[in-house]
């Protein structure tokens, strides 16, 4: 039985335990496909029939509408049975947010069903050989030619190459600058299988995800009616972004149902194992390893989980999002070696699936964009949240005699505006943050007074080498403070002086 939220509804709960049954009942073939290296079809079918790859679909396209929390949810118990939880993954997220958002009527009546039904399988084709986490940097090119588009280009890294039939295409419809500039360049298309001039390149032998094929596709003047356009033209790069939480959240989850098989295996084993005629457990070092995973798989989950709702609320969870995708398929990574050191020498044989842990959770970390690549996305729009961007005023307290954050105004304010006063401003500042520069608005904030006088007054005290000026590209100042000559001619040297209390005065000088 799979733990379930409180905020999931009751056909969120039946579906989890019902796929997670499944997949216990399936288990042992999926093992079995491993062994024999054979992209696991039957599988992938039953999976089908079930109705899995409908989850998030709307029910009036033949899904059931679970929305991305139910996507979540079968893509992690999907996630144990490691090839089908790939192609699951991949065909989902191959079209149907991008065309939930962006397609038309006629599109959603021909597309959707399909991909409800799994019939056929989806490929998601961002990357090519110059264009990875630089995803705009595309060199595919889509020209209209009548009422078809004529696609030229390659794309590579492609999951389920080959055994998929809807190719889903980012490509380059306009050359300009200054559109390439505004992220106006790309327009994005699904190509068939079968469309000649449409090949198949190159299968990646690779470190992981087992029995998925991961190629290069080529197209060659591949002609696809403009109905296989989904999206304005133009608008190819707002379809990507729209579908990529919910393509990092479902990558995300597809990673942590394996985390429970290991714990389980780790239990099982380390019961049966003995050394220095102790069981394996009772060494206290596989016990906290396996704490550690258990911690990490409840962690995972919430989160991952938190962030589907957020989803379904119609939130754009961007910084979260990320942060699942990142965080759980570290977490894989590091559980499979926690798990192969816990197992000794077992651990690192394909007979045990610990070693698989660790290669797929290091595919993890690249693929989706890179952790280097959530983490940019975490930092820059955090960067941006009004939470993280409190003003925070350090200001001198003499009843403590020690620098606090503070809510009262600076003891500047309403001085005069001259180069003396606002020399002491910075010059205080020294006191309060010996490293930190202060801002043009961290200035005029303790003092008060209009930005361009401002401005000026610093530009005379640079020239006087009072103080030193930090500037952007435009040679605007954005940061100042105050010359050690600066300093001196401010206050007293006593004034900057600091020694605790049970500072000997015969040790000072
Ligand atoms: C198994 C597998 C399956 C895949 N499946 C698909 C798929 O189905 N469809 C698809 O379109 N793509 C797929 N990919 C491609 C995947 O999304 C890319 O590999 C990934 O985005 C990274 O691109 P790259 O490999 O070109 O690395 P690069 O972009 O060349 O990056 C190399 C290194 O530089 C770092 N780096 C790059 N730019 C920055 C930056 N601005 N700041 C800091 N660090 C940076 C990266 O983090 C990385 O460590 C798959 C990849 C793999 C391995």
């Amino acid at each position: 039985m799979i733990e379930s939220f409180f905020w999931w509804t009751q056909e969120q709960k039946l579906i989890s335990n019902k796929v997670s049954q499944f997949v216990d009942d399936n288990f042992e073939e999926a093992e079995k496909y491993f062994w024999n290296t054979k992209f696991p079809w039957p599988l992938v079918r039953k999976v089908a029939d079930e109705g899995y790859f409908g989850a998030a679909v709307p029910k009036k396209y033949g899904g059931l509408e679970l929305g991305a929390t139910g996507g979540c949810i079968v893509a992690e118990q999907l996630g144990r049975l490691y090839a089908v939880g790939h192609v699951f993954t991949v065909s989902i997220l191959a079209g149907l947010e991008q065309i939930l958002r962006f397609a038309n009527d006629d599109q959603k009546e021909q597309w959707l069903p399909k991909i409800a039904s799994g019939e056929e399988l989806g490929a998601l084709c961002i990357t090519e050989p110059f264009a990875g986490s630089d995803a705009a940097n595309i060199f595919t090119t889509a020209e209209k030619d009548g009422d078809e588009w004529v696609i030229n280009g390659k794309k590579r890294f492609i999951t389920g190459a080959g055994v998929s039939d809807r190719y889903f295409i980012y490509a380059k419809t306009n050359d300009d600058p200054s559109i390439r500039k505004q992220y106006g360049h790309l327009t994005s298309f699904i190509v068939e299988k079968g469309r000649p001039g449409f090949t198949l390149e190159k299968i990646n032998p690779l470190i992981g995800f087992d029995n998925v094929p991961n190629g290069y596709i080529d197209f060659e003047n591949v002609r696809i009616p403009d109905e296989n356009r989904i999206g304005a033209v133009g608008k190819g790069w707002n379809v990507m972004m729209a579908g990529l939480n919910f393509e990092r959240l479902i990558g995300s989850a597809v990673m942590i149902g394996g985390f429970k098989d290991i714990i389980a295996l780790l239990f099982h084993y380390t019961r049966r194992r003995v050394q220095f005629r102790r069981t394996t457990n009772r060494f206290q070092g596989n016990a906290d390893g396996i704490a550690d995973i258990i911690s990490k798989y409840k962690m995972a989950r919430l989160f991952s989980y938190h962030c589907a709702k957020l989803l379904d609320d119609g939130m754009e969870p961007m910084v979260d999002a990320s942060i699942a995708k990142k965080m759980n398929t570290e977490w894989m990574r590091e559980v499979g070696i926690t798990a192969i050191q816990i197992m000794g020498g077992d651990g690192l044989t394909k007979f045990y699936p610990a070693e698989r842990m660790l290669r797929e959770g290091k595919i993890g970390e690249i693929v989706a964009g890179t952790s280097e690549i959530q983490n940019l996305i975490i930092y820059r729009f955090s960067a941006m949240l009004p939470i993280y961007n409190a003003a925070l005023r350090f200001r001198w307290n003499d009843e403590v005699n020690a620098p606090i954050i503070s809510k009262k105004e600076s003891k500047f304010k309403g001085l005069e505006l001259n180069e003396e006063n606002l020399l002491k401003v910075i010059a205080h500042d020294y006191k309060v943050n010996p490293g930190l520069y202060m801002t043009p608005d961290d200035v005029r904030e303790d003092i008060g007074g209009s930005r361009s006088a401002i401005r000026n007054i610093f530009e005379s005290l640079e020239k006087q080498n009072l103080i030193v000026t930090h500037r952007d590209r435009q040679g605007k100042i954005v940061l100042v403070k105050a010359t050690y000559v600066g300093l001196q001619k401010a206050f007293p040297k006593e004034y900057y002086q600091w020694f605790p209390e049970w500072y000997d005065d015969s040790d000072k000088f």
